[in-house]
């Protein structure tokens, strides 16, 4: 049965930091500290898998979560502790896949989400449905496809697109027309 944090009776911030290093280990992400040679030569691949460690884990009130690059193999991550402890794992899996995709589109809230940003959301989604087993793993077998589908093609909302090429609809729409066919292969 599909259930929150607060009804597991987890530590919430130490199960969320598990959870997303584990979804990490398994998208495998751009890291744009890397890959356009930021803090690292151009072109080096970012080196997984990370461990809890290589993670700087803070709060955050503002946004759900946050997300972004940093030298060396530190990669910046804060969340919403009271969001997390009640949303079920379909929704808080969209918020990681979300985040993580913030570690090759990063910056101001309107370079980071751009059309590219959310083409790679749909990827990396493309990616969790691929490797589904490896996902479920992580949320105990309790975590369904289609609503975490659902939770994705929602995901993009006002201040979560650029405005000016994409509107929210417009990139919900993007989404759609990658997942909507797109499953798990699981029966
Ligand atoms: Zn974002």
């Amino acid at each position: 049965m599909t259930e929150t944090l607060q009804e597991k009776g987890v530590d919430v911030r130490e199960r969320v930091l598990e959870e997303f290093v584990a979804v990490l280990n398994i998208i495998e992400p751009e890291n744009a500290a890397y890959g356009n040679g930021l803090f690292a030569p151009r072109g080096d691949s970012y080196p997984y898998p990370v461990k809890k460690e290589d993670i700087d884990y803070g709060y955050c009130k503002t946004y759900l979560a946050r997300c972004g690059p940093r030298s060396g193999r530190t990669i910046s991550f804060s969340i919403n502790k009271s969001w997390f402890s009640v949303k079920y794992p379909e929704n808080r899996l969209r918020v990681y896949i979300h985040e993580l995709t913030h570690l090759k589109h990063y910056g101001q809230n309107g370079s980071a989400h751009s059309p590219r940003f959310w083409q790679d959301v749909a990827f990396h989604t493309m990616v969790a449905l691929d490797r589904w087993d490896e996902i479920a793993d992580v949320f105990d077998l309790a975590v369904d496809p289609d609503e975490f589908k659902n939770h994705v093609t929602n995901d993009p909302v006002g201040n979560t697109t650029d405005g000016r090429s994409q509107t929210p609809a417009e990139a919900s729409e993007v989404l759609e027309e990658y997942l909507e066919d797109y499953n798990t292969g699981v029966a």
